[in-house]
């Protein structure tokens, strides 16, 4: 990763659907013809008797922002945790060209990282701490301090308050020590839930442009989101998750422009 220079550290960001930038503005491309890094097939998971996702499909291309959309109880943390083989599936997932791992420690370590649902921070620990436990897996102990400066020139704000307990900060610099504590394993795959729950537009924008920052550095996301407009404003490609099911796919475009996505989830119709 580079140390480039802070973009992102004030509240200057524009309020979304307003002056925001134009979705293209944030840079979605799409690489159509590349393996993909993720793939899962046929994959079914729930828990214990209660099916909660049947046969899902889904590809995810290097360096891609792929967005999993969807309403209240669909199943997309449920599919995260399945990725992240915190509960029991069937179905293959194949990671950068390998079967994934089995266990849950394995597979953050092959670099299939989440930022969970409401952070998840260590609340009594110091936002240092915090980015520190992202790297407790990594053996290149020589680049952990490089990697933490670089964190806080992609969130100012960190840096800031390196020393706060992380459980004292705002909601919005809670999440952004969630995302650079979920950086700091070198993933290769960042899976966010809800990263806009709860938090202002400002900040869900201000957020939503370092996602961008981050993918430029070679970081693929998969962004789940029940805010469907911040979603598909920075993804590439997304898929709509209905009761469990794949009911939609398409480029963030292609989405946007669905009369199903905008009634259901863009109240524009
Ligand atoms: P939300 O954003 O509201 O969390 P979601 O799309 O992430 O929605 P999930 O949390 O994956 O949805 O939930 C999908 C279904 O699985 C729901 O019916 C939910 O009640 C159920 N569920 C979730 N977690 C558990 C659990 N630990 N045990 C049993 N059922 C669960």
């Amino acid at each position: 990763m580079s140390a480039a220079a802070p973009s992102q550290g004030s509240n200057s960001a524009p309020a979304r659907g307003s002056a925001a930038p134009k979705p293209e503005a944030r840079g979605n491309h799409t690489s159509a013809s590349a393996t993909p890094l993720l793939d899962i097939a046929r994959l079914n998971a729930g828990y214990g008797e209660m099916q909660v996702l049947r046969d899902i499909n889904l590809e995810i291309r290097p360096a891609e922002i792929v967005a999993m959309v969807g309403g209240n109880g669909a199943g997309k943390t449920t599919l995260l945790r399945a990725i992240s083989r915190l509960i029991p599936s069937r179905g293959d997932i194949t990671f950068d060209g390998r079967p994934l791992p089995a266990t849950a420690d394995d597979v953050f370590a092959a670099g299939l990282v989440q930022v969970p649902e409401g952070r998840q921070l260590f609340d009594r620990m110091s936002v240092e701490e915090n980015l520190r436990m992202g790297a407790y897996r990594r053996r290149d102990g020589s680049a952990i301090a490089g990697d933490l400066e670089h964190m806080y020139a992609i969130f100012p704000r960190l840096a800031d308050r390196r020393r706060q307990l992380a459980g004292s900060m705002s909601g919005g610099e809670q999440q952004m020590c969630a995302m650079a504590r979920a950086l700091m394993a070198k993933p290769r795959l960042m899976m966010v839930d809800e990263m806009s729950l709860g938090l202002a537009p400002v900040i869900v924008d201000l957020l939503l442009d370092t996602m961008t920052r981050i993918r430029a550095e070679g970081v693929t996301v998969l962004l789940v989101e029940q805010d469907v407009h911040a979603a598909l404003s920075v993804a590439d490609r997304g898929y709509v998750l209905e009761t469990g099911e794949i009911v939609g796919k398409g480029t963030a475009r292609e989405l946007e422009a669905d009369p199903e996505v905008q009634r259901a989830y863009l109240g524009e119709l």
